[in-house]
């Protein structure tokens, strides 16, 4: 049993960890600014004993106890949602990452950074290696959240080699499944809700650029083994499905899936939007014993009846 700090809470990644690291018996103090996670993620954990939420924008200093674990998982992470304040994105990548951090140092605690596969940027090497260095445009309208996470692990490496600190990066491809905000404008979440609400299908530019779809579970399947792995390994660790498709197949299969009478329609691709993206998984399997198990349909299924419950009681209220 450990005491856990873990920034971003409210979120679509926190609330399910919050849910397993409460499974395994931690003492859990979970923070959000809610600006984009949601109390409702949490509202089954309201009278846990063992959990503590305190609404705390991460940007500010973290003064809330002590800690064994500190996990940094704060910050906005769909493209239309962080650029609404980019400055402030920017600032939750440096400086909630060094609150975090600072946290940690104090503490002596082993530190988890939440890292992405947008490191990478619009990658020339396919699939992605950790060993890719990635080719992020730094003045373009992503950069406020792809240099935010690059420098995010630069201060993770700095911090290792400065103070010794004992501190592990995961780099997170793209995740689904329930607790997606149906509005942050994710693909799957987009997809799904515009499905079942019968609403045209907006595909950005030709559908062709592809991603890789991870669910939630295996996911934080990987998270927690990275978690528990041996304290010399710091990775960066991809952690994603390297199942690919394109952002069109996604559309198809959403429609089939749903059974929908929506059309799809086409909208200008965003300006950056990396053409292709799949994680290389060999070191997760080998360090970590990690694969993701869920396949698309599969995951996809348990997402869209999620969705579907949020639409009701939606349409009820
Ligand atoms: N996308 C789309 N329609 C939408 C939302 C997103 O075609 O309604 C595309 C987007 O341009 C990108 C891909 O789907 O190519 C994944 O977008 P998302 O915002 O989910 O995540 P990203 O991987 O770009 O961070």
């Amino acid at each position: 049993m450990a005491r856990v700090l873990l920034t971003g809470a409210a979120g679509f990644l926190g609330s399910h960890l919050c849910d397993r690291l409460l499974a395994e018996r931690h003492q859990l103090t979970g923070i959000d600014n809610l600006s984009t996670g949601s109390l409702e993620n949490l509202s089954h954990l309201e009278s846990h004993p063992d959990f503590r939420f305190v609404t705390h924008d991460v940007r500010d200093p973290i003064d809330l106890g002590t800690f064994d674990i500190v996990m940094n998982f704060a910050c906005p992470a769909s493209p239309p949602t962080y650029q609404l304040d980019p400055v402030g994105t920017a600032r939750t990548c440096f400086q909630g990452t060094l609150n975090s951090l600072e946290v940690a140092r104090r503490d002596g605690a082993r530190f988890m950074q939440a890292s992405t596969s947008e490191v990478y940027g619009d990658p020339t090497v396919h699939p992605q290696p950790e060993t890719y260095r990635g080719t992020v445009n730094p003045i373009g309208p992503r950069a406020c959240y792809d240099e935010g996470k690059r420098v995010g692990e630069t201060l993770c490496f700095d911090y290792h080699r400065q103070y010794g600190l004992e501190m592990k990066v995961i780099r997170i491809f793209n995740t689904y499944g329930p607790r997606m905000n149906p509005d942050d404008g994710r693909v799957v979440s987009n997809f799904v809700v515009q499905a079942l609400l019968g609403h045209d299908i907006t595909i950005f530019g030709e559908g062709e650029q592809t991603r890789s779809f991870c669910f939630v579970d295996d996911l934080v399947d990987g998270i927690m083994r990275m978690l528990n792995s041996q304290s010399g390994f710091t990775g960066p660790v991809n952690l994603g499905n390297p199942e690919e498709f394109t952002i069109r197949e996604l559309a198809e299969i959403v429609i089939e899936m749903t059974g929908s009478q929506s059309r799809i329609v086409y909208r200008p691709l965003p300006t950056d939007d990396p053409r292709q993206r799949r994680p290389t998984i060999d070191m997760a399997q080998q360090e970590l014993k990690w694969s993701p198990s869920v396949r698309l349909r599969e995951g996809l299924s348990r997402t869209i009846e999620y969705f579907d419950n949020v639409l009701s009681r939606r349409s009820a209220a």
